[in-house]
């Protein structure tokens, strides 16, 4: 099995998105569609439905897509803006949704593109010797797959960064456990460049210490309680633009983990939330 890297590049995104190549017996696959175009019946294997790894969809025609349903039911504008929207209403920006129309778009164009190719649930893909993990954590449909010795993790591992976006670190922590444990020997990221099991492990550590020590972090800032607006300002001073949603999907993470754990509570009758120690 050969693999090959593929990357491209937009405006919208700080760093190039990998997709990848797989020549194997004769059969070539992609994993994760990218930005370009693809040839006409290619097969694609979809981490996640982020447009980063999805617009190749949009640029191309009679692919033959495999994703689990939960990806397929997320390439939706509507979708994409309910989401925006519950999530900058969350920190009280909810005014500010009409300013994610760019990207939400691109949703529009993925979802539009759908019905030229044909879509595969996992357990119907024609590709064989993939075995699926569901990887949730960078974001909730997110799967991981193994394809002989390799596993492609998409966004669950970007090793150049170690302030990844979570929307769940608990989540996040328990699905790469399961990838640990199964059998593989090179990790191909969703950015950047792909390393075996050591490189993996060692980033793994780095990001579990970060998250744990933002979630720490969250809930020393929250002192008696706070609305979830200060407390973004007090985690992220600089936030703003795009980096506010991105701030805010990873806050929302944290209070989330913090409220699994039994150590806060949150009133989401309210636009921005209102968290308080439990
Ligand atoms: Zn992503």
């Amino acid at each position: 099995m050969r693999v090959a890297i593929e990357r491209s590049i937009n405006p919208l995104l700080p760093e190039p998105v990998n997709r990848y190549r797989i020549d194997t017996d004769g059969m070539v696959a992609y994993v994760d569609a990218g930005l370009e175009p693809l040839p006409e019946g290619t097969l694609v294997l979809v981490t996640h439905y982020h447009w980063d790894h999805t617009y190749g969809l949009a640029a191309s025609r009679g692919l033959r897509v495999c994703m689990p349903p939960q990806t397929l039911e997320s390439l939706s504008y509507e979708r994409a803006l309910e989401g925006v929207r519950s999530l900058l209403e969350a920190v009280g920006y909810g005014d500010l949704v009409s300013h994610a129309e760019p990207y939400v778009e691109l949703y529009k164009r993925i979802e539009d593109s759908l019905p030229r190719h044909r879509v595969y649930g996992l357990d119907e893909c024609p590709l064989e010797g993939v075995e699926a993990l569901h990887c949730p954590g960078h974001s909730g449909d997110h799967h991981c797959y193994i394809i002989g010795d390799s596993v492609f993790l998409g966004d669950n591992y970007v090793p150049y960064t170690t302030s990844t976006t979570l929307t769940s670190p608990l989540d996040y922590m328990e699905s790469m456990h399961k990838v640990l444990a199964a059998s593989w020997s090179t990790a191909y990221p969703g950015h950047g460049d792909p390393s075996g099991r050591r490189g993996l492990v060692e980033w793994l550590n780095r990001v579990s210490r970060r998250k744990l020590a933002r979630m720490l972090e969250v809930s020393l800032r929250l002192g008696g309680g706070a609305s979830l607006k200060d407390l973004l300002h007090r985690m992220y001073p600089q936030a703003g633009g795009a980096t506010l949603f991105l701030a805010a999907r990873n806050l929302v993470g944290y209070i989330r983990a913090l409220e699994d754990l039994g150590l806060v509570r949150v009133d989401r009758g309210v636009s921005p939330w209102v968290v308080e120690p439990a």
